[in-house]
């Protein structure tokens, strides 16, 4: 495929522009990494891992526990009530918590068994905050039979 581009490129009309080795450095590696986020963008669609592309990197001076839990949302791998029913581990996708909805990282925003009290800058921290809390009440409480 390299070699046919190359090939296609060798027709293009050619500009003459004076340029440095830096700049041409600093052209390819721009054009390289616009290339590789197109194509993670094309191969992540409709996959769990999406968000991680789509939303850009996590910030990599985040305490250990918020990037656990962002990764952990972010990626639907949660071990919340939907991750575990998709994996067969829960007979349902219903929050155990307060029963009404299913139960994923968007449904922490609003699940009333758990805490919104407090109160962070960043939503990043908030949103730990609530997902570790729904963990911790989930260990708590016994399994709801079906
Ligand atoms: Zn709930």
């Amino acid at each position: 495929m390299a070699d046919r581009l190359a090939k296609q490129g060798t027709a293009l009309p050619q500009t003459r522009q004076t340029s440095t080795l830096h700049s041409a450095k600093s052209l390819i590696k721009s054009a390289v990494k616009s290339w590789n986020c197109q194509w993670l963008l094309r191969l992540s669609l409709g996959k769990n891992w999406e968000s991680l592309v789509s939303r850009g990197p996590l910030n990599h001076n985040l305490p250990r526990t918020v990037s656990v839990a962002a990764l952990r949302m972010r990626t639907g791998h949660e071990y919340l009530a939907s991750h575990l029913h998709r994996i067969n581990i829960r007979p349902s996708p219903e929050c155990q918590l307060c029963g009404h909805s299913t139960m994923n990282a968007e449904h922490l925003r609003t699940c009333s068994a758990v805490d919104h009290s407090k109160n962070y800058q960043k939503s990043i921290f908030k949103e730990a905050h609530l997902y570790w809390l729904a963990l911790h009440l989930m260990a708590q409480h016994p399994r709801k039979k079906k």
